[in-house]
Parts: structure tokens; C-alpha cells; sequence
């Protein structure tokens, strides 16, 4: 045994080695214990050679196979704000003031149709998947190597297209089976880089993207998939976890100056709702971007690992009228805690 220092107080440092068990014992079970685990984005390779993922896609426990929403991305003062929708793909009559801001602007001179495109609405697909194999797993530490585990995956409309295709071809689509824990089809997630376009941007070429056509068990034992099959993540819970208060909009909706040109709809659409008091006074500038730290942490979280810039600059894939629209994944928690209780 290690002689003890005369520079360390015996009692104080076993209590609070004690505290330091206790705490990191404390810490919840990221899987199934009020915290939703996504999947980083995978990233693309280069234009000649793709970066390979695969993965199976699984239903979750209310047979939801995947759910779609729509959400709202900037960057203000280098701080990234990802907000949810208030629009849902069964509701698109939901108010949302974002939605609201852009259409406003939308009908404005050219600098404001500039804003009203930062603003706009982008849509994005979240489906449980089990990852197969996920070539990052060579060079991650051990606590972030995620193949043989069950994660969230957010997935751009070039993804869902591949599966509907799947799920339309009556004759040569697999069908269900790609959502088959057991004899089913992995989803190989085969990402080029496209050439530079206008801007020197180079964006992600998911072309070749396709099912394995041997079917398979993500896992040897039925029961280990029984437990995965357990663990899967409630979606529309997930998708409510994503929502923000009317507070945290009207913050927002400031610290963007883009209240005055809504505030008359926000209140007459938000039942009961009072606007926040101190920011009456100040009305615009500063005042928003002091108070909404705490809310900015839901894009910040992430955790950071050497790529994230990367990432930012090119995971986004294109949509069909070739808009391009910044990344939103690397921006996104990997922890997301239930928030509605
Ligand atoms: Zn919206």
C-alpha cells in the first residue's frame, strides 16, 4: 500500500473519493433511463471512395417505423440554434413563429428574403437503428464505440427515399424486412463526396446507399435481441422531447429582431400568453442573447470530438430543389433528456 502524504488529509480525500463513487454511480443509464442516445451523423468519404455504415433499421415499441418532422436551423454570433417545428407532418396548421417570421419576410425586399431563407423550415426523419458496424469504432475510445448498439437516427429526405423505394417495390423490395431485428436487411450507408459546387461547398453523395441483400440477425442470441427489441426508443415521445416552450421562442424571435414583425400573430395564436416583461422594456438587441445561454446548451451539448467543423460544413445533404441548408447533426444532443413530465 502507497504511504500516505502528510500534503493529503486521510479522511477528507477517502470522503471524497466516496462522493466521486457515489456520483459517478448516480450518473442515469443513457439507454432507456429518460436519455435518448443519437447516432453521430455518419460522415461521407472522399468522390472516388465512399465511407461505409450499416445499420438496421427497428420499429419502436408502438410499431412507429419512422417519424418525420420539421425544424428550423441558424447560426447567430457562432452559437447554432436548432429549434423543432411546431408544425408536425399530420398538423401543418400548428402555429409556429419561426414558420410565421419567415413568411413575413418572405414577402419583403431582397435583404429580407435573404433572412427569411436562414429562417426556413427543413425537414428531417428520426428512426431507431441498430448499428452493424460504424467505421469510427476503429479510432473511438471505448465509451463512444457504438456498433452492436441500439441509437437514434436523424436522416435527411435522400435516406427516406431509399427506403420508401424499398417499401413501394412490390416486386424487388425487401419490403418489412428492413425493419426485421432477425431475418432482415441491413441498411448500407455508403456516403461520396460530390464535386465542389458553386460556393467550393462539397456536399454528401448518398447515391449509392442501398439494402443488403442477404438477410440477417443483428444478433446471434434471441434474447440479446430481445433486449434490444426492449430498449428502443418511444418516437413520438423523443419528437415531443425536442419541443420548447413559448418563452424560449419569444426569446429566440428577439434576440433574432424578428419579433415586432410577428409579436401580433405569436399572441393571438398562443392562448393566455403574456410577453415576457423585462424584455417589454429593452425591446431589442442585447437583451435576448444574455438570457437564452441556457437554452443555446441544447445544440451544445454535443459531444465534441475532432470532426464537429467538419461535419458542419458538409454532412447536410441536399434536398431535391438542391437548397443548401447548413448541418444540423454534429449540432445536436447526443444526450437528450425527457423534458416533459
Ligand atoms: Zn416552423
Amino acid at each position: 500500500m502507497a504511504k500516505k502524504s502528510k500534503w493529503i488529509d486521510n479522511k477528507k480525500f477517502r470522503e471524497f473519493v466516496n462522493q466521486k463513487r457515489k456520483e459517478k454511480n448516480e450518473k442515469p443509464d443513457p439507454v432507456g433511463d429518460g436519455y435518448y442516445l443519437k447516432w453521430r451523423n455518419p460522415q461521407m468519404g472522399t468522390q472516388t471512395k465512399a465511407k461505409v455504415y450499416k445499420i438496421r433499421l427497428l420499429p419502436d415499441k408502438d410499431g412507429e417505423f419512422y417519424k418525420k418532422y420539421f425544424y428550423h436551423f441558424f447560426q447567430t454570433n457562432e452559437k447554432s440554434y436548432y429549434i423543432k417545428c411546431n408544425k408536425t407532418a399530420d398538423n401543418l396548421d400548428n402555429y409556429c413563429p419561426w414558420c410565421n417570421a419567415n413568411q413575413i419576410l418572405w414577402k419583403g425586399n431582397e435583404n429580407d428574403k435573404k433572412k427569411a431563407y436562414r429562417y426556413k423550415r427543413n425537414e428531417r426523419f428520426v428512426c431507431n437503428v441498430f448499428i452493424v458496424d460504424d467505421p469510427r469504432d476503429v479510432d473511438a475510445d471505448n465509451e463512444f464505440k457504438v456498433n452492436g448498439k441500439l441509437r437514434l437516427y436523424e436522416f435527411p429526405a435522400t435516406i427516406e427515399s431509399k427506403i420508401i423505394n424499398e417499401l413501394t417495390d412490390d416486386e424487388q423490395g425487401y419490403g418489412e424486412k428492413i425493419f426485421d431485428p432477425e431475418n432482415g436487411h441491413d441498411l448500407f450507408i455508403k456516403i461520396k463526396a460530390k464535386a465542389p459546387d458553386k460556393n467550393g461547398k462539397i456536399w454528401p453523395d448518398y447515391a449509392d446507399t442501398a439494402f443488403s441483400k442477404v438477410p440477417t440477425a443483428i444478433l446471434e442470441e434471441k434474447e440479446e435481441i430481445e433486449k434490444t427489441m426492449d430498449s428502443v426508443y418511444d418516437l413520438s415521445k423523443y419528437l415531443k422531447s425536442l419541443d420548447i416552450d413559448w418563452k424560449t421562442h419569444e426569446k429566440l424571435i428577439k434576440q433574432e429582431l424578428l419579433w415586432d414583425d410577428i409579436k401580433e400573430n405569436f399572441m393571438r395564436n398562443v392562448e393566455d400568453y403574456k410577453e415576457s416583461e423585462e424584455s417589454e422594456k429593452e425591446e431589442s438587441e442585447e437583451t435576448a442573447s444574455e438570457e437564452t445561454k441556457t437554452e443555446e446548451t441544447e445544440t451544445e451539448e454535443t459531444e465534441t470530438e475532432e470532426t464537429e467543423t467538419e461535419e458542419t460544413e458538409t454532412e447536410e445533404t441536399e434536398t431535391e430543389d438542391n437548397d443548401d441548408e447548413p448541418s444540423d447533426e454534429d449540432l445536436l444532443n447526443e444526450l437528450k433528456k425527457i423534458n416533459q413530465e
